[in-house]
Formats: structure tokens, sequence, C-alpha cells
């Protein structure tokens, strides 16, 4: 049974937080009256607003994947109200519930409309005569039928009249392909759609890649980073930023059919471009037209921007850009608060430019799948006044500007010496010709830890100063600094002394010295804490996390900070995270596979029972004939590592078992948990062969060394002694 957090009462903003949160609000009324622009383009050509309260689970009704009602809070009027929530990111709130049905733009060959506040993400649909083409079907199966619904029943366009003929995925990132089924849910959930299926070079490879090997561990930070198991309200959950929130149904992948990049598909000759691309050829672009549609999609390859695999889509006929995930209404993040491989500013910014000089003249229409579209305008109303796309070009050129300087600024004091907590203190905001527009403002990603991600990238983990070569793990750490300090009652004292002078320095410093003591609260041979001292560190520290988090323009810093306040008191709560995906398991290659097992092999017990390495020879055979499809590997379990070779170990005489199942076979044994009893099942139904004079004990041996991860961690706390 889940526990209910005790608690209910919301802890009340300091003196100082309510007052920088109402200055914030102000600024933003006062910015908004002299520029309504981003409120106009939020709901501009909407057809419908969303018709249901709450979107549900479709394995578990009860369940709620997706929740429009609980963001009623976020109207403008209650901007200036809003004590605990900074006026900046209220106001970024207010933007991104916008939800519903909107149409983009159309011109004479199709139509494009975009379903808004569905998901962290967007959905864009190309309708025209024969059909519909999805570009990023949100980020689970029951979020991406009903926008796809709500397109249908307000369209009055059938299935049978605008039947689906293409799906496109921008790029890798689960938001931007997890509710790919959820498209053809409306024909019965076909097995293969049988449609053209197209995404960047890398795609897939990256897309198993991010959500496998660290799959578990992201997933549990991700209840920081969007705060899951907050209520949406004021003193909770008010958004995240890039969205609303993520959200929580079944993630479904439809591995591609062509890649942009891929051998099949290659940059497009200067002699075979044709005039009615608009733009001027140059080296390096792409064009697929989609069966029976007639018209022709322009494609940039941005890998390595905000995701390894990622595109950028040009829609000649309506002159209109898809920028993908590459310049949103934020500063985006080079590094997810979440958990991932530091992404590359300069990369990011490079590609950038290239993109205003490869379409930057004939756009006059942007549309990104996170945020509202931008269009060129009429300035000044004259007679025969040119549509100008000023505001367009400024906006890509500005987020361009914003990531070439966390970039170049990061390097350059990295080159002075100084380490990255220190150049986030140096460089608190952008200059003001960037920092002053909203959309470089830090709502997903933030200055602070974008510049520490660019140490990262370049510096790694260590500063260089042997000090931080070697510390004490925390609840070691915590002991003695409490013991040094005079004890847990003097440290919570100056922690509250702190925490009273009500300013963001104070509340940091507080949040410090008290994880000190609620880590020292494990140590073995530290000073023993009594049950009150911790408790009353533990409440201080909820309230400190509290007063952070009400103060940060941050989305995802203030859901870090209000999730950390709950969790320090009440321990970590019941994950709410998507339901995990079998479609992933079978994308992954046999190498993605194994290394995924092999990083829950419990090495040290692995090492020390099992001297002598292990060998296991897996053979492939088909499901439906058994014949053998020529695919082999061999994983060896040796020093408390799981070797993979593909094709077959050349060194290997007689391994220790020959394997012999069906591709489909081997992806359900890691359908659910239980490795070792899920195997010994199949082997039972005959499903998997099992060959070799101790073939049993030689399996047994090794899956009997896999562990499972625990998706419950503690974090602001620490791990019970066991
Ligand atoms: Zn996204």
């Amino acid at each position: 049974m889940p526990v209910e957090p005790e608690y209910t009462e919301p802890i009340e903003p300091s003196a100082a937080v309510a007052e920088a949160n109402r200055k914030a609000a102000e600024a933003a009324n006062a910015a908004d009256e002299k520029d309504g622009k981003d409120f106009a383009d939020a709901s501009r050509f909407q057809i419908a607003p969303p018709d249901v309260p709450v979107i549900t689970s479709r394995k578990d009704p009860e369940k709620v994947v997706w929740d429009f009602a609980g963001y009623e809070f976020l109207e403008p009027d209650g901007r200036s109200q809003a004590r605990t929530i900074n006026g900046s990111l209220h106001r970024q709130g207010e933007l991104t519930a916008v939800s519903g049905l909107f149409q983009v733009t159309s011109c004479r060959e199709y139509r494009v409309y975009q379903v808004r506040g569905y998901d962290l993400s967007n959905m864009t649909i190309i309708e025209y005569d024969q059909g519909l083409i999805i570009i990023d079907p949100l980020a689970c199966y029951e979020t991406a039928q009903a926008a796809l619904k709500l397109f249908r029943d307000k369209t009055e366009l059938t299935k049978e009249q605008r039947p689906v003929k293409g799906l496109l995925y921008t790029h890798c990132h689960v938001d931007h392909f997890g509710g790919a089924r959820g498209i053809f849910a409306e024909l019965g959930d076909p097995l293969e759609p049988g449609v053209p299926v197209v995404a960047p070079a890398g795609f897939l490879e990256h897309a198993v890649s991010e959500n496998v090997y660290a799959g578990p561990a992201m997933a549990r930070r991700a209840q920081y980073m969007y705060a899951a198991q907050l209520d949406k309200s004021p003193t909770g959950q008010c958004g995240s930023g890039l969205g609303l929130t993520i959200s929580t149904g079944e993630v479904t992948l439809i591995p591609p059919t062509a890649y942009i990049g891929g051998p099949d598909h290659q940059p497009v000759e200067k002699k075979n471009w044709q005039s009615s691309y608009v733009i001027p050829w140059r080296q390096g672009l792409y064009v697929y037209e989609f069966k029976d549609s007639g018209f022709p999609l322009v494609f940039q390859l941005t890998p390595g921007t905000e995701a390894p695999a990622e595109m950028n889509i040009y829609l000649p006929d309506a002159r209109t850009l898809c920028v993908a995930e590459n310049a949103t209404h934020t500063m985006h993040n080079i590094l997810s608060l979440r958990g991932a491989q530091v992404r590359d500013a300069h990369a990011w910014s490079k590609y950038l430019t290239e993109a205003i000089q490869i379409f930057g003249k004939d756009t006059d229409v942007l549309f990104a799948s996170h945020h509202w579209p931008m269009w060129a305008e009429v300035e000044n109303e004259e007679p025969g006044e040119q549509l100008s796309n000023a505001r367009i070009l400024e906006f890509l050129n500005k987020q361009r500007d914003m990531y070439g300087y966390l970039n170049d600024q990061s390097l350059r004091l990295i080159n002075s010496g100084h380490t990255g907590i220190e150049i986030a203190e140096q460089l608190k905001e952008l200059p003001p010709g960037l920092g002053d527009h909203w959309y470089n403002r830090g709502y997903y990603g933030s200055m602070s830890h974008n510049l520490k991600a660019v140490y990262q990238r370049y510096m790694g983990w260590y500063d260089g100063n042997p000090a931080h070569l070697w510390e004490l793990p925390p609840v070691q750490a915590g002991a003695a600094y409490v013991e040094a300090m005079g004890g847990a009652e003097a440290v919570v004292d100056k922690a509250q002394h702190a925490y009273d002078s009500d300013t963001a320095d104070g509340f940091r410093w507080a949040a410090e010295l008290l994880n000190h003591v609620i880590f020292a609260a494990a140590a073995e041979n530290g000073s023993p804490l009594a049950e009150p001292q911790v408790t009353r560190a533990k409440e201080l520290q909820a309230k400190v996390f509290t007063q952070l988090g009400y103060g940060r323009e941050n989305a995802t810093w203030r859901n870090a900070y209000l999730t950390g306040a709950q969790e320090v008191v009440h321990g970590p709560q019941p994950l709410i995270t998507s339901q995990s995906s079998v479609d992933l398991i079978r994308s992954t290659t046999l190498e993605q596979y194994f290394s995924a097992l092999a990083r829950s092999v419990d090495g040290p017990t692995a090492a020390e029972r099992h001297r002598t390495p292990i060998v296991l020879d897996w053979v492939f055979v088909d499901a439906g004939t058994g014949a053998e499809t020529g695919e082999k590997c061999t994983t060896t379990l040796r020093n408390g590592v799981l070797v993979f070779v593909e094709g077959g170990d050349r060194f290997v005489v007689t391994p220790d078992a020959t394997i012999r199942l069906s591709r489909e076979a081997l992806n359900e044994l890691a359908e659910k948990p239980g490795y070792k009893n899920n195997f010994n099942q199949a082997v039972d139904d005959k499903k998997i062969t099992l060959e070799g004079a101790d073939a049993q004990a030689a399996t047994d041996a090794v899956f009997g060394t896999l562990t499972l991860p625990d998706p419950r961690f503690p974090i602001v706390t620490p791990r019970t002694r066991s």
C-alpha cells in the first residue's frame, strides 16, 4: 500500500520570497502589456480546446496519465496573487497551458495542424487530400491516441477520408516517439501499420541506448525533474518549462523504415535540386516525399544538438520550418537534471547558424515540437507592405547566440582555472540583449547548470584540486562535519539562523548544513544523533527546500526542490512513471541487449563465486520454422564482467552451454523481472533449447548473478544501513 504523505498544509513562502515573486509577476505583467505576442501566438488559430478533463491509461482506466484539469490555476489572473510561484515561471506556465487543436498554416497542397498541451511535446499533423503525415506522436500511446481523436472530431475528417500515411520522428527522445502506436489505435492496433516511418540517421540506436542503460536511475531522477508525485497547485507542480509535464502512459516505438542520412537517403546533388524546394541548393540537404503526397519535405540533419540524432524539417510549399527541439521558448538543457550524457552547446549553435543560412530567407512560419509557433507579420499595415519574418530571424539568431555564449564563456573561464561552481556564480545572467527575451530565460535549462555542463563536457567531474580527488562519501562526511561543528543540535541551530536570514544564499547554506546532519544519521561510527535532532533537521530542510523551490524561475529546479521537501520528511514516494516498453526491448541490437544485461551483473559476487569463465553461445533461430537465422553471439562471464562477442567468440572451443532461441524468445526473457526464472520457464516451454553437459548449471550460474535495480532509491536522505 502506498503511504500517503501526512502533511497537506503547504509551507508558507518567506516574506522575501513572496515579495520577489510578486515583483517578477509585476515585471511580467508590464512586459505583456507592451508586447502580447507570445500569448497571441500561443492561442492563434485555435480550433478547439481539450474536450476531456483527463486522459487515462488503456491498461488501467483508474490511472490518469494526463491531467488537463489540474492546471486550471495557471490563469494570467492568478499571476499577481501567486506568492509561491515566480512571476516569470507563472507566465511560462500560463503559455504552456494553452492547449488543444490549432491550425499552424496552410498552402494549396496541405494544411498544418498542431495538438498542443496533450503531453510534454506537440504533435504536428500535415493534412492533405490523400491523408495525414504525423510529426512526433507525443510520449505515450494514450496521449497520442487522444490527440489524433481531437483532430478527427474537430475537423470531421475520418480515418477513411484521411488515413495516416506516414510518421516522422524529429529526434530520438521518448516524448517524440513514445506515442507511435497510439496513432494507429484507430485501426485496431496493427502490429505493422505499413506506412513509412522516417527518422534521422542514428535514431533507433540512440532512442534505445538512452532509455536502456541508465533508464531506472533516470526514471527515478525524472520524478524530481517533473515533480510527478506533487499536487498540481500554486504550492506544488506548476509545469516544467518545456511543457506542463511528461505523460505517464504506455511508451511504444515503431522502428523507422527510412533514415534521412541513411544509405538510401543521401543528400541531394546540385544538379538534381528543384525550384519547388523553394530554398537554394546547399550541400548536405535531403529531400523526402511520402508516397502519394505529391509534395516534398526538405531535411537538415542536426546531430549532437539537443539530441544525438535530430533533424529540422522544411515544408517548401508552406514556407514553413520545423526546428524540432533545436529552438524553443526556453533556454534548453545542455545537461538534463534527470541525468543524461552532456550535450554539445557548440554544435547546437553551429547547426542553428546553418539553419538560419539555409532557411532564414524563406521561412514565414516557424514551429517546433514544444511550445507555440511564430509567424511572419505585416509590420506597419501600409498598403502593399510585404510580410516580414524579422521576429522569426531574431528568435533563431538569439537562441543561437545563447548556446554559443554558454559554450564559449564557460570555456574561456575554464582556461583561466575557474571550476564549474565558480563559473556558474560569475555568469549568473545572459547579457541584456539575450537574457531580456522570454525565450532565452532558463525555464527548463538554467545558466547555472548549463555552464557546469559545459565544464563537465570538456573537463569531467574532477576540478583538478586534489582536496576533491578523494572526498569522503556523504554519510561519513556528514558525521565528521557534525562532530567538528559541535554536534547536531548546534548545526541545526546554525541552519535555522541561516534560514532566518531569508536570503537565497542563506537557504543554500542551510541546505548544505542540514544535509550533513541528515546523512550523519546513517553513520555507524559517527556521533550518535538523537531521533528528535534528525527530525528537526528534516523538517527544517523541508522548509529550506520549499523556499528555494518557490523562488525559482526555473521549473525543473522548483520541481527538484519541492520534491526534495516532500521526500526529506516522508521518504521516497511511489514512482509515477510511464509504463516500461516492450517495444524498446524489441528494438535493441544484440549488443545493446547484452550490454543492458551486463549492467545488472553483481560484479563483486560474480567475480568471487565464478573464478573460471562461463561461456554461453547464443544461436538464433526463426520463431516460425526453427531454422537457424545465421545470427550468433557469445557471452562470457569472467571476472565479474559479462563480455559480449558479436558473431561468436573465435577463441572458444567448447562453450559451457549452447542456447538456441528466437529473437522473440530472447526479448520475452527481459519483459518481466526474474531473468533466471524466465529463462528456465522458456526452456521448460521448449521455446529455448539448451546443449552442453552442464548447460543448466552454466546458465543458472550466469543468470544467478543478475540483480534488479532499486527504482525507489532515496536521494535527499541516506540509504538505510543494511
Ligand atoms: Zn522533447
